[in-house]
């Protein structure tokens, strides 16, 4: 998998940045996405945009297309030979802007702006130059072009290389300027993709390797348009009257309480959800992250927005929470992808008839994400759960060659010089394995940590010194191992944290107590706290016994 993305490297400078990278899907989706196995492609320096991707492009992938000719020479220590393999690029990823420059589409906001080409053709505002996916025609609509009548969201169509490339010819045959942007308009195509240059046979071509991308479409934009209109934030075209949106509801005292829960939410979420969301009302305008986005819309929302948003837009919206949380999972079955299929496309029609109610005025409701959506079921059946082909990969990537930049006066070439040496550091690797000590999947104990197996390990702090038993701890011991006595023998010795097989760590109240009441992680884990079995191991390590 190929994936790009332009990045800001400091906070408070422009340093945009772009950087893509290869996702082997050789290897299984626990190990593919580890530091060491994912490919570094390039850099493309800023702080401007490049004007001509492509030509950055060009050096990665005349090397792909040359591998793909030749045939990758790898050597099978199973079998002590060596092997050629091919080498096939299945999937394109990026996010909307940057999927336009790759695929050569004309972007979200043109008359046929889908990203996987399905042709659903936009309708625009009398005053607007953008186009927006709406299915339902507005009432007293009049505008050239977009006139067709309501589309069934169930009869979409796929996308199809054919009809991609009729298209194509179509443009690039184009006699002058007006006609190659009549033809542009009509056809949704704006150029030839550079990828259309590999070879057919080792890719499975445009559009089909358009991929879609649950991360920024699920935690980024979908949470923008729902809390932009719950907030009132969204722009209103005269003369629709702010006083009419019967969803405004986020706002004032009912805003900043409603932020203040999402914070106090804190201490019933498992520490395995790594970030939790922070005061939303505080916080949305200044960097609240994609993952607390996540967190918020799809997980503490249903029961925090409870009784706030009116009866018909909360069942609305847990259609779509229902949906996306059966599309974020790492295991989708049939049936899930039956169910999410009939909540997500529900829920794309209804918000077309109880939000914008077929008013001309409210056309830009229906933001491009909303479409996406409908499309993703129908992904799964073709490519597989979309967190596998998601942007999340190239994120992570760019946060952690971010953090090395050592040299901020130069901070592109320091970058690409970072990313040359990770290349190298993991090309030593994978040819002397001695020197990976983290082993062949990755995963990397920390240090002074116990693994008990089962994927149960204890992790630091421990008590200094074994120790015998106290009364009340020899006990509750017995009882745990149904016996009578315990022998003077046994020692003890007590462990801060110990992790379990979900990936979750307990925390026992012996180093939770030193800290001070607000940095204490035992109220975090209340699932735990109701298993005294695991919450006894965490507590004490055994010695001699067990
Ligand atoms: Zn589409």
């Amino acid at each position: 998998m190929f994936s790009v993305d332009g990045a800001q490297l400091y906070a408070k400078k422009a340093s945009a940045c772009w950087i893509y990278i290869w996702v082997l899907f050789n290897l299984s989706p626990d190990r593919r996405y580890k530091k060491k196995h994912v490919f570094i492609g390039g850099f493309i320096p800023g702080p401007n945009n490049p004007k001509n991707l492509d030509s950055f492009l060009f050096p990665g992938l005349a090397h792909l297309s040359a591998i793909q000719r030749e045939g990758l020479r790898l050597w099978d220590s199973a079998l002590h030979r060596e092997i050629q393999s091919k080498v096939f690029l299945a999937l394109l990823t990026a996010d909307g802007p940057g999927m336009m420059h790759i695929t050569g589409l004309v972007g979200y906001h043109g008359k046929h702006g889908c990203r996987l080409y399905c042709g659903l053709p936009g309708r625009r505002e009398p005053q607007g130059k953008h186009y927006f996916p709406a299915l339902l025609k507005p009432v007293d609509y009049d505008i050239d072009g977009c006139l067709h009548e309501d589309v069934e969201i169930r009869n979409i169509p796929r996308a199809s290389c054919d009809r991609y490339h009729q298209n194509l010819r179509y443009l690039v045959s184009s006699p002058n300027e007006t006609q190659y942007r009549l033809r542009r308009l009509e056809t949704g195509i704006s150029k030839p993709s550079i990828f259309s240059g590999l070879d057919p046979y080792f890719t499975l071509g445009l559009p089909k390797s358009a991929g879609s991308d649950i991360m920024h479409l699920g935690a980024l934009n979908l949470s923008d348009l729902m809390i932009s209109l719950w907030r009132g934030t969204m722009d209103c075209t005269r003369p629709d009257n702010k006083d009419t949106w019967t969803w405004l509801v986020l706002q004032g005292d009912v805003w900043q309480r409603h932020g203040k829960s999402v914070a106090d939410a804190l201490y019933f979420l498992p520490s395995s959800f790594e970030r939790p969301p922070r005061n939303i009302a505080e916080k949305l305008t200044s960097g609240y992250k994609a993952w607390e986005f996540l967190l918020y819309l799809y997980g503490l929302g249903p029961g925090l927005l409870y009784g706030i948003l009116p009866r018909v837009y909360y069942s609305n919206y847990c259609k779509l929470v229902y949906g996306m949380r059966l599309m974020n999972q790492h295991n989708i079955s049939l049936d899930n992808v039956r169910d999410a299929y009939l909540a997500l496309a529900s829920f794309a029609r209804e918000f077309e008839e109880i939000y914008c109610q077929r008013l001309v005025t409210r056309i830009h409701f229906v933001r491009p994400c909303l479409h996406s959506l409908v499309h993703l079921p129908r992904e799964v059946i073709r490519l597989g759960p979309p967190i596998c082909s998601s942007q999340w990969t190239l994120e992570r990537t760019i946060g952690n060659l971010g953090e090395e930049i050592k040299q901020h006066s130069n901070p592109f070439g320091n970058l690409s010089q970072r990313g040359i040496r990770r290349a190298q550091v993991n090309a030593l690797k994978a040819m002397i394995p001695g020197l990976d000590t983290e082993g062949s999947d990755g995963g990397h104990l920390p240090r002074g940590s116990k693994d008990l197996s089962d994927g149960f390990v204890l992790l630091r702090a421990r008590e200094s010194d074994p120790r015998p038993l106290r009364d009340c701890e020899a006990d509750a011991l017995c009882e745990y191992l149904r016996i009578l006595f315990l022998g003077p023998e046994v020692l003890v010795r007590r462990w801060a944290k110990l992790r379990i097989p979900t990936g979750q760590n307990c925390y026992s109240a012996w180093k939770e107590k030193q800290k001070p009441l607000e940095k204490r992680r035992t109220a975090r884990n209340v699932k735990v706290r109701r298993r005294p079995a695991v919450w006894f191991l965490a507590y004490w390590h055994v010695i001699r016994f067990l």
